[in-house]
């Protein structure tokens, strides 16, 4: 098999290769899964037991594969720890949840009740900004539903996702998780493919968009989790000196690629000033660096065209009249680093605005009224999430509910956990992760009616 470089984004060079899979890899991957379905998606309590012995394998190798995703990923150590962390949390919570039967009604005519079936081998695929969070947010409910999975890292990040599956495959049976690696091709065979019954795919909207047309003639089920270009609005009873350093660190975490990263704050007039200060101040503190250094607090963008897009963005809002209150360039080093970047005398028609910039670039916008700021958010095709500030969290949620968006928060921003349905609307996705919803996504529904 040929195969293609991965690149330490902190230094801009290769230090690895992955196998570059061909079709008939791809197919045989595919073959391996729908053979290994036909015994995994009978037993639940087999599956229950090896996603545990799994998440054990995982949980053993902690360090090596945090390692692993720092160097191709560029996020700091910490933070892949607790990525890593996050995928033996995943596996657990989803072999423990209950997925029962539901008795719709039961008479003296019927008993009819709703099951949830298996569906097959489950095409995955993911992006480069959280690989393994990402992969274990299809694999373990789509193995608690009693599917097998193929799963296509991106390949700027395909190192620590084979890693991940070798570890799982101590405990999982043969062929029920699956890994291919290789460019955006790859993934088109899989979308294509007559084995897999459903795609699930993170990625941009344009990737998502495509996916969706790829699987119509074959109706395959598909769930969508696109991109975002989510809106914090900071009311005038927000405290800037508490909630600013969080709003802060809600959108250059992972050097801002994040789907759900705050990528737009409206602030309200009497706060702005205050407000902008502090987040220039913590951008022009922030130390970056290689995430396997342990001061790191903030590493590379993770590839050149993502470089090339949050520069391009930013320059565009500086020549449109915009200032950039720190930042505003690429660091002159090795490696893909930008600046973190408050950008302010901007608003909405301008790109940096309108577009996800995904990475370290945050437009701050002043607003007069709370229903001028919601209008303004909602004012996209975009859907992810969103957030409200406060000092008043009831007063919050009323606002936090008008905002157009899968995921709301109330002082926070970021969160997300197993048991907590994730998703986008309109452009932002189709469908569900997490919780019940995540695994009734990977299943078929079956309404059983026994006469009586
Ligand atoms: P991308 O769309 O370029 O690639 C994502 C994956 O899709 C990669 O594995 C890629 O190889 C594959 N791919 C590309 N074209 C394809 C095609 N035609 N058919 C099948 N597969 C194809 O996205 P990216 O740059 O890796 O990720 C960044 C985007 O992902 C951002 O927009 C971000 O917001 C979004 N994202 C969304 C979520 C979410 O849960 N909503 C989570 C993380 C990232």
């Amino acid at each position: 098999m040929k195969s293609f470089d991965i690149i330490d984004p902190s230094a801009g060079c290769a230090f690895a290769q992955a196998p570059a899979f061909d079709r008939d890899a791809v197919d045989a991957s595919f073959t391996r899964a729908l053979a290994a379905f036909r015994s995994w998606s009978r037993d639940e309590e087999a599956r229950r037991s090896a996603m545990l012995a799994a998440a054990g394998s995982v949980e053993a190798e902690t360090e090596e594969l945090a390692a692993l995703l720092t160097t191709e990923q560029g996020k700091p150590l910490a933070e892949a720890e607790g990525e890593v962390r996050a995928v033996v949390a995943w596996m657990r919570y989803f072999a423990g949840l209950e997925v029962e039967d539901e008795v719709i009604r039961e008479d003296e005519s019927a008993v009819v009740r709703r099951l949830r079936r298996p569906m097959g081998v489950v095409a995955a695929i993911a992006s480069w900004n959280y690989p393994l969070l990402i992969a274990a947010m299809k694999l373990a409910p789509a193995l608690r539903a009693g599917d097998t999975v193929v799963l296509k890292p991106s390949p700027y990040t395909p190192l620590a996702t084979a890693r991940t599956a070798e570890l799982m495959a101590r405990g999982l049976p043969p062929g029920v998780f699956e890994v291919v690696t290789g460019g955006d091709e790859v993934g088109a065979w899989m979308t294509a493919h007559p084995i897999p019954r459903k795609v699930s795919f993170t990625g941009s909207i344009g990737a998502g968009k495509l996916v969706a047309a790829a699987v119509a003639p074959d109706l395959k089920r598909v769930t969508l989790e696109l991109g975002g270009n989510d809106a914090a609005i900071m009311l005038e009873d927000a405290e800037p000196a508490v909630l600013a350093p969080q709003v802060f660190a809600a959108a250059f975490r992972n050097c801002g690629q994040i789907c759900s990263a705050i990528k737009r704050v409206y602030v309200a007039e009497p706060i702005y000033e205050e407000v902008v200060e502090a987040f220039a101040e913590r951008a022009r503190e922030l130390r970056l660096g290689p995430g396997l250094d342990r001061e790191t607090e903030m590493g590379p963008i993770n590839n050149p065209p993502q470089l090339t897009r949050v520069k391009e963005l930013v320059e565009d809002a500086l020549a449109g009249g915009g200032t950039a209150l720190a930042g505003g360039t690429v660091l002159d080093r090795p490696g893909y680093f930008f600046a973190p970047t408050i950008v302010a005398d901007v608003a909405e028609g301008t790109r940096l605005v309108d577009e996800e910039q995904f990475g370290p670039a945050l437009p701050v916008m002043p607003f007069k009224r709370v229903e001028e700021a919601v209008e303004r958010a909602n004012s996209t095709r975009f859907g992810l999430c969103g957030s409200v500030w406060s000092a008043d969290p009831d007063r919050a949620a009323l606002v936090a509910q008008e905002l157009d968006c899968g995921t709301a928060w109330v002082n926070t921003h970021l969160g997300v956990g197993p048991d907590q349905p994730f998703g986008g609307h309109r452009w932002s996705g189709i469908g569900l992760e997490n919780g019940l919803p995540g695994v009734e996504s990977f299943s078929d529904s079956q309404t059983l009616v026994v006469a009586r």
